[in-house]
């Protein structure tokens, strides 16, 4: 399969790149690492007439510590991330999640940016992004935005950037210490697409008997990333054990509302939501323990 036929430009700075967008509106269609937008004009799903190559911006590239949140700029490849010793301490959420993207070949190419802003139902850095209440940077020719997560994702491959604006950097915020995590998730075959994955984040009151605040965030269930409120307000102040975990499982499974598809019907998904949610809390919350007792 061939994809239409479009012009090609490779700006060398983000402001080039910026005045493209803001010049050439819908026609044109930022390229970053490629695995997702290739496929999409080859089969002829996109068509737009300018590609801004976005691989020449060495100021997109690279992850900092800031104040309170992990900064992965948007043409960060996957394969640094799943690399980063910055990402391993602080971010450890992230650091798990990022192994289920795809294979080694797609990581080494596909980026941070391009993951949040093709905004796949099932792929992992939304997931993760929401449960961490994280937020993405976002640059036009007039100037920048912060959308915070929660607000960001509005339906299946649609998010609120404007055709004229850039994802430049994704914040992963860093959690309060007495917290643990765990990236979950159920696939045909590891490197597929998730049917179901979960992101656990708990975080431990000053003792470490009971449950501060958990967060529960759904991939593959919805057009977008999905946090299970209702299951994490009913998880504050319980105990960590199992009958914790069973009831959140519960929770889980009446809260949310999943989708069939040719992948799996809207039953397995739900079922498959709950046992993740089990397992990704006790997990989460021995981490937590674990850290504690460090
Ligand atoms: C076989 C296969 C399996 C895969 N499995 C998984 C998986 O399990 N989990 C998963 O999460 N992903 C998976 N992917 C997708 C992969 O992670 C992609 O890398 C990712 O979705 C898009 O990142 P990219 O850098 O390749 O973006 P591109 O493909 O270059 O772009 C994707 C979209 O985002 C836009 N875009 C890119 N960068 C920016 C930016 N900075 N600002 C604004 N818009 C931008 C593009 O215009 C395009 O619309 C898979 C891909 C393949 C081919």
């Amino acid at each position: 399969m061939k994809p239409p036929r479009f012009r090609y430009t490779a700006p060398e700075s983000l402001e080039e790149a910026l005045a493209l967008l803001a010049d050439l509106g819908d026609e044109a269609k930022p390229l970053a690492g490629g695995q997702s937008l290739v496929p999409m004009l080859n089969m002829r799903l996109a068509r737009p007439s300018v590609l801004v190559d976005l691989n020449r911006i060495a100021e997109l590239d690279g992850i900092e510590l800031e104040n309170g949140f992990l900064r992965v700029k948007a043409m960060t490849r996957h394969r640094a991330v799943e690399r980063s010793p910055s990402v391993a301490q602080y971010q450890p959420l992230l650091a798990e999640a990022i192994r289920y993207v795809g294979h080694l070949p797609i990581r080494t190419r596909g980026t941070v940016g391009g993951s949040i802003a093709h905004a796949d139902p099932a792929a992992e850095l939304p997931g993760v992004l929401v449960a961490l209440d994280g937020a993405v940077e976002l640059r036009s020719r007039n100037g920048q935005r912060v959308v915070p997560a929660g607000e960001f994702f509005v339906d299946l491959l649609t998010t609120v950037a404007a055709a004229d604006e850039l994802v430049t950097a994704v914040r992963f915020p860093v959690l309060p210490t007495r917290s643990g995590t765990a990236w979950l998730e159920v696939a045909r075959r590891h490197g597929d697409y998730a049917l179901v994955g979960i992101g656990a984040v708990v975080t431990l009151s000053d003792d470490g008997r009971t449950i501060e605040d958990a967060r529960l965030s759904f991939i593959g269930v919805s057009g977008t990333p999905v946090r299970a409120r209702s299951a994490e307000a009913a998880l504050r102040g319980q105990p960590l054990a199992p009958e914790t975990w069973r009831a959140a499982a519960a929770a889980v499974r009446e809260e949310l509302d999943p989708t069939s598809d040719i992948h799996a019907s809207a039953a397995y998904r739900r079922f498959v939501a709950g046992v993740l949610a089990e397992r990704a809390l006790a997990l989460a919350a021995q981490r937590a323990l674990e850290g504690m007792n460090r």
